[in-house]
């Protein structure tokens, strides 16, 4: 099936990275959000990534612009009935994204495939409140969209071939790289991420380490680029928490109970990189370690 115009549904940290490379790929792009605000960002922000992409010279400043101009964005949901492909990619709550999707349903022309980038949520249970479980699929980009190689693809226990078939395509025009996971909790990556992330806070919660011993160990023992506390700061500890609940709901294991730092972390506000404060706090020059 031909995908020509796209839309993408949250203009946060993802939606801005999807947006991004599907319009580097020449696809047209519909972004929207609830935010004014959160729009008129990603679009500053992808300008600025372009350029960094420019200046290390991976794209040319022609194919900079091409791919900026392909980007539009929208306040108005019902706008994206015109796409032929849709990413939610909306905050990682059951509630929010069924909403999108039982508003967005109506307007959709019956060849579109709907999708979510959601981390952790089923599949089979976001499809089964659309018009079109059949034509519904989990899209799991990882983050920095732009940066990262794999893409995982989830089929819902209704999913049909052409489908499957169809996105395994969108991702070869992307340049990246599929991985096929089943309908479980958290699928792949962050049913293994995870958990090791809540292990690592559990860690400075009993205080086996500080929040600077426990990400080098973990960089310099086991040659992780990041620590896990940097990357839960650079994934979002709102996004990790929500994750951690599904996982702990859907396999109802008391081996994934979220860490009860983790939770205070969340009520503080305090959601990592993208309010400027988690385990680190990153309103000077350097980050600086909370505990
Ligand atoms: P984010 O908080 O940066 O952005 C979420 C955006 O959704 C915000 O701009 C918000 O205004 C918008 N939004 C909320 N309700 C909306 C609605 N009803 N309609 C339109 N927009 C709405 O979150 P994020 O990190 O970009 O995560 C988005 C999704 O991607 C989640 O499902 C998350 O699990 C998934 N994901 C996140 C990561 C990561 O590392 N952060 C990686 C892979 C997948």
């Amino acid at each position: 099936m031909e995908i020509a115009k796209v839309g993408v549904v949250g203009a946060g940290q993802m939606g801005n990275g999807i947006a991004h490379v599907f319009a580097l790929a020449g696809y047209e792009v519909l972004m929207t959000d609830v935010s004014r605000d959160a729009l008129e960002k990603a679009r500053e922000l992808i300008g600025r990534n372009l350029d960094r992409q420019v200046s290390r010279e991976k794209i040319s400043q022609a194919e900079r612009d091409a791919a900026l101009d392909r980007i539009a964005t929208t306040l108005t949901l019902s706008d994206l009935g015109q796409c032929d492909l849709v990413i939610e990619a909306a905050t990682e709550r059951e509630t929010i994204k069924t909403a999108i999707f039982e508003d967005l349903v109506p307007h959709l022309r019956p060849h579109t495939i709907l999708t979510s980038n959601t981390s952790s949520i089923s599949i089979t249970r976001l499809a089964s409140r659309t018009d079109r479980p059949e034509k519904f699929m989990g899209f799991h980009f990882m983050n920095p969209v732009p940066v990262m190689q794999l893409v995982e693809l989830i089929r819902g226990i209704a999913t049909d071939e052409v489908t499957y078939r169809t996105l395994l395509g969108v991702v070869e025009k992307l340049g990246k790289t599929a991985a096929s996971a089943e309908d479980f909790p958290a699928f792949i990556v962050n049913r293994i991420l995870m958990p090791m992330i809540n292990e690592a806070v559990y860690t400075l919660y009993e205080g086996v380490g500080n929040v600077g011993s426990i990400d080098n160990a973990m960089k310099l023992g086991t040659n992780h680029p990041m620590g896990p506390l940097e990357l839960a700061d650079f994934i979002g500890l709102d996004t990790c928490l929500a994750i951690m609940n599904v996982l702990h709901d859907g396999l109802a294991d008391t081996k994934y109970r979220p860490c009860p730092l983790l939770t205070k972390y969340v009520e503080a506000g305090w959601l990592g990189r993208k309010t400027q404060r988690g385990f680190y706090d990153y309103r000077g020059e350097t980050p600086v370690p909370t505990r």
